[in-house]
């Protein structure tokens, strides 16, 4: 019997998914599959564990999974749950990459997918669960597909070993005829469960014309309309990328400033400048009409205003490009921790921003669910994140930018990209569902309805954009060698599969095909070729093939903790802090130049001297991670070196993850993570470059010849085997000015040019 807290009690049985928990259990009791439907907030992923443990499916049998896509959520409900039914985190635990929180007296565990798949490959029949549930399976994330997949064979496989697992598969839209009328999947439908939304009316209000590239400006110009304009309500801002979040936050609150409380212990220092200017502003906002003493707002003629219109908080706006952002970035995140808002008549139009994106820290995240300080509204300026993984209470205004930013991949060269993009028709309108929890609410897009419907009904599945190698590697490890056979939901472009295995194949992974046949055969041959023993080590490395093919082979010389460290850096990316964002100010301008001054002098220190310059941006990389663990990895640290603290913590624990991988492959190993590593000797520095190129033999690039002959554009650049047009080394790499002959690169990412980013020279043979 679950003993619940009267209020929690209270609040889950207005939860629509509450009135459906006969339904729901009779259907899972009776039916191996079933899959839910329910749209964001009807309380699936918090109440069906627990439907599911009180009625006892958590036995000695067997424990409850649930997988998320993102780790943030996957932390986030574990911890919710366990509050709802007065349970510790020993009993309703979280399994993400790199940690939980799991004991042996577990009943719930919720874990991100990744986590899943690496089980099965340890145990294929998932015997420690009596329950899988695989959440937030609209999001159609690869390892989300390749679950549903294995799952579809594992039920069976379990029911007749006469042990039944069942699984439930949740959704928050109810496109899901890819799961059910897929026979390949399950031959007979699963039921679908449809959980009524009980969701309040939004009005969607379209722009009439859409800005052309200033979103960014038209969502702070809306945030301000609603704001000074609306009743109260919290304000929810979609945006695309972590930068943008952060501008938005940072010109949110200083048009709407609100003061804390007396500063405890010197960590805020106000200027008298600051001061001045929060002065100024209270009294400008004097003219301001009280959001409470607002009369009727005609709701439906707000969206037919004009977009360009001349009113003060486009002045506000410009207002705030003048006045510096003195504080910094980091600084400004903080804003608001210390709650409280002395309510002063003078600032009136309080507003509490908060950014919310998958990179911020957990407890920053966590603050979004938590209710505003008294006297004042909340806005969330978010990515995707908030589109349906988390439900921020209180939302009655959604802003939606309709754009997205997403990683592109060329199927063939590798070649990445990050684009914004408009989203789909199915995601906007999950967005705008943000604004009807509580109350009715209300959408603004800034675009308008013509460009609405030339959106794409739906996103199409992750695993359709995206190279394959690290999941055929992983199926292959698991002995299944024909991957075009394996029941995908929606299967990867042929294509991809094939370039997937013949890097595969080049890496040793799997046991070359024979070379006789006719070309058909011999396409056929390629995708159903069997693991080799390398690859099955391979596999056990949790990072892409290319980098545990390094690990494998540094076992010589001692180069393996060095190794560690590098695939750690390499598999975590961008390690430093961006410093050539576009600042809102020019004092902002000048921290940024200060900082990169100091990064870039750092860095050619790190690259060390002599021969180990040859290892370039990897030494850096290198460097880097030594210096940091070698001062504790501090905060304080990486700031001053211009390193993401937070891409250093994930750093160490990958290093620990590896190690403890290969001390339990080969037991003579005895590696430990080394806090004082020293940097490796010259002979290390010629293995660790051989090495590497073993692992990225198909990412080198040669220096153009003949220059003189060349056009500015192609000047510095670099030819590859696979693509036509040059590429060149990225200004941030150390390599930049010395441009090798040959270099190796970890990934081309394409903006202004095709740029080769973690580059090394190489020796020509
Ligand atoms: P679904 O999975 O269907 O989207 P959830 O189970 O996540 O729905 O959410 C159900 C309700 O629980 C929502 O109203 C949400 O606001 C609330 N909730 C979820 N997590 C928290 C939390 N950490 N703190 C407070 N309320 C929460
Ligand atoms: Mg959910």
């Amino acid at each position: 019997p679950v003993d619940r807290a009267p209020e929690i009690q209270e609040a889950r049985l207005k939860l629509p998914i509450l009135a459906e928990e006969q339904v729901i259990m009779e259907a899972i009791n009776e039916n191996p599959v079933v899959i839910i439907c329910g749209e964001t907030g009807s309380g699936k992923t918090t109440q069906v564990p627990q439907f599911l443990y009180e009625a006892g499916y958590a036995s000695s049998n067997g424990i409850i999974g649930i997988t998320e896509p993102r780790r943030v959520a996957a932390v986030s409900m574990s911890q919710r749950v366990a509050k709802e039914m007065n349970l510790s985190h020993r009993t309703v635990s979280y399994q993400i990459r790199y940690e939980g929180n799991v004991t042996t007296e577990t009943s719930i565990k919720f874990m991100t997918d990744g986590v899943l798949l690496k089980e099965i490959q340890k145990d294929f029949l998932l015997s420690k669960y009596r329950v899988v549930i695989l959440d937030e399976a609209h999001e159609r994330s690869v390892y989300t597909d390749i679950l549903i997949g294995l799952l579809s064979r594992i039920v069976p496989l379990r029911a007749k070993k006469g042990r039944p697992l069942k699984l439930i598969i949740m959704s928050a839209t109810l496109r899901v005829e890819d799961f059910t009328s897929n026979t390949k999947l399950f031959r007979t439908p699963p039921p679908v469960i449809q959980v009524d939304a009980r969701q309040f009316p939004v009005a969607v209000h379209f722009n009439k014309r859409t800005p052309l590239d200033d979103y960014t400006g038209e969502c702070f110009r809306k945030v301000c309309k609603i704001h000074r304009m609306l009743p109260s309500g919290g304000i929810l801002v979609f945006l695309t990328g972590q930068a943008e979040v952060h501008s938005l936050c940072r010109r949110l609150r200083k048009s709407f400033p609100f003061h804390r409380n007396a500063p405890r212990g010197g960590e805020e220092k106000e200027d008298s400048v600051e001061e001045m200017k929060k002065f100024k502003k209270a009294k400008r906002s004097k003219k301001v009409v009280r959001v409470t003493t607002l009369p009727n707002i005609d709701l439906d003629n707000y969206s037919v205003m004009p977009v360009d219109e001349g009113d003060e908080d486009r002045e506000a706006g410009d207002e705030d490009d003048e006045d510096a952002d003195l504080a910094g970035s980091d600084l400004d995140l903080d804003l608001g921790d210390n709650g409280l808002e002395d309510e002063k008549p003078d600032s009136s139009l309080p507003l509490y921003v908060l950014p919310l994106y998958s990179l911020l820290a957990p407890e920053k995240q966590a603050k979004v669910f938590r209710p505003p300080p008294p006297g004042t509204r909340l806005c969330v300026v978010a990515t995707n994140v908030a589109e349906t993984s988390l439900t921020i209470p209180g939302i009655k205004y959604v802003v939606d930018c309709g754009k997205v930013k997403k990683r592109f991949y060329d199927k063939i060269t590798g070649v990445s990209s990050f684009k914004v993009t408009w989203t789909s028709q199915a995601s906007a309108n999950q967005r705008a569902g943000r604004a009807g929890r509580t109350e009715p609410g209300h959408c603004y897009r800034l675009y308008s309805s013509a460009v609405f419907s030339d959106f794409e009904k739906f996103t199409p599945p992750e695993i359709t954009r995206r190279p394959v190698e690290d999941l055929i590697l992983q199926m292959k490890a698991l002995n299944i060698e024909k991957v075009v056979n394996f029941p995908f939901p929606t299967p990867p472009p042929t294509d991809a599969l094939v370039a997937a295995e013949e890097l595969l194949i080049a890496l040793g992974a799997l046991q070359e095909p024979p070379k006789s046949g006719r070309p058909k055969k011999l396409q056929e041959a390629k995708l159903s070729c069997p693991i080799s023993p390398l690859g099955g080590t391979m596999a056990s490395f949790p990072v892409a093939p290319r980098y545990a093919k390094m690990l494998a082979l540094s076992r010589q010389h001692n180069c393996l903790p060095y190794m560690i460290t590098l695939v750690s850096a390499l598999t975590v990316r961008e390690i430093f802090e961006e410093f050539d964002r576009p600042a809102v100010s020019e004092a902002e301008q000048e921290m940024l130049k200060g900082k990169k001054a100091r990064v870039v002098q750092m860095q050619r220190i790190w690259a060390g001297q002599g021969p180990s310059q040859k290892l370039g941006d990897l030494m850096v990389m290198l460097g880097a991670v030594g210096a940091c663990e070698y001062a504790g990895c501090t905060p304080s640290f990486c700031t001053a070196n211009g390193l993401r603290y937070k891409a250093m913590v994930e750093i160490r624990r990958l290093r620990g993850q590896l190690t403890t991988t290969v001390n339990s492959i080969c037991s003579d190993a005895g590696l430990f993570v080394d806090p004082k590593m020293k940097p490796p000797t010259e002979a290390q520095v010629t293995y660790l470059r051989q090495i590497v190129l073993a692992g990225l033999g198909d990412h080198v690039a040669r220096r153009i010849q003949a220059e003189e002959l060349l056009d500015e554009k192609r000047k510095n650049g670099y030819k590859t085997p696979l693509l036509d047009d040059p590429v060149f080394i990225h200004p941030n790499s150390i390599l930049f000015k010395q441009l090798p002959e040959f270099v190796v690169y970890q990934e081309i990412v394409e903006t202004t040019k095709m740029y080769m980013k973690g580059v090394s020279a190489v020796e020509p043979e």
